[in-house]
């Protein structure tokens, strides 16, 4: 699906962001990419589709290099790429559903676009994830009416709308509470697993990767550290990406291990969306 060979970013400020990325993402799986700051984890999803450009390396989604590509090759390229951001980039004066729709505007006419003549089969979908992602009822809503959990679910189903090969999520919770934080990538995850998606996202909460993700990459240095599934996350391994620290308090519980969790946090989710 995803193949990244010896991925290397160099800024222009000589920073050297990403030193010789290799990896592999084949089944739709949720990978957490951790690391401290400035490890490279943002540069590593903004390489992929090219929203920074590499300095060398290769980057191969399923059957299109995506370092081969001209510049003017990007936009079709990008289409096949949902994704989601930690401010959540909404037209702010949009509506929840024209949010979404415009998932679809790497494939709609402009002029279609303009007069807001989405296709009824885009429109039904949208209606669809909507609900999927809790807000149903809010179609209408302006997106400045919206809470930050709420934004963040538009965002979800915005990406989603593009039927994409692959989600690049950076750091969808960083700007949201534990709780929210917690429902957003529950929902993600759910998400990326149900429509056979697999998601790349990074995440600076070791617990949130451990909760939900199937698989964990540890960058340190611009390199991967660490590549493995959650419960193989030692104090030690955490070492190797962090730096010394008594890591014991901070690995908590394992996906797999949080169903009471999940339930109570769905009843809350089903209230909240109820009461608005
Ligand atoms: P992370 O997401 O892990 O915090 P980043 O990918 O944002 O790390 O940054 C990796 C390194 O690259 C850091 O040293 C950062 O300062 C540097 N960097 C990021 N973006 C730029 C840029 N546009 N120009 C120059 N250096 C950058």
């Amino acid at each position: 699906m995803l193949v990244i060979t010896d991925l290397v970013k160099q800024y222009r400020t000589g920073t050297r962001a990403l030193s010789g990325v290799n990896l592999k993402v084949n089944e739709p799986q949720v990978v957490a990419i951790i690391g401290s700051s400035g490890a490279g984890k943002s540069t590593l999803i903004r390489c992929i589709n090219r929203l920074v450009e590499p300095t060398s390396g290769k980057i191969i989604l399923n059957d299109l290099d995506v370092t081969a590509l001209p510049r003017h090759g990007l936009r079709s390229a990008r289409r096949r790429m949902g994704m989601i951001f930690q401010e959540y980039n909404l037209v702010e004066r949009l509506t929840v559903m024209e949010n979404a729709l415009s998932g679809r505007l790497g494939y709609v006419s402009f002029w279609r676009a303009y007069w807001r003549k989405y296709p009824p089969g885009d429109v039904a979908m949208a209606y669809e994830l909507l609900d999927r992602v809790g807000l149903k009822g809010y179609e209408n809503t302006r997106a400045d009416e919206l809470s930050g959990g709420q934004r963040q679910r538009v965002g979800i189903a915005r990406a989603l709308m593009q039927r994409p090969e692959l989600l690049l999520v950076d750091e969808p919770t960083a700007s949201l509470d534990p709780k929210t934080s917690r429902q957003i990538m529950r929902l993600l995850c759910e998400l990326a697993h149900e429509k056979g998606t697999p998601a790349l996202v990074n995440i600076h909460d070791v617990g949130l990767a451990q909760t939900f993700a199937d698989r964990i990459i540890g960058l340190a240095g611009g390199k991967v550290a660490f590549d493995g599934t959650p419960d193989k996350l030692t104090p030690a391994v955490l070492t190797e990406i962090y730096g010394e620290e008594d890591w014991s308090k901070t690995i908590g519980e394992v996906k797999g291990r949080e169903t009471q969790a999940h339930k109570k946090d769905q009843e809350s989710l089903k209230r909240e969306s109820a009461a608005g």
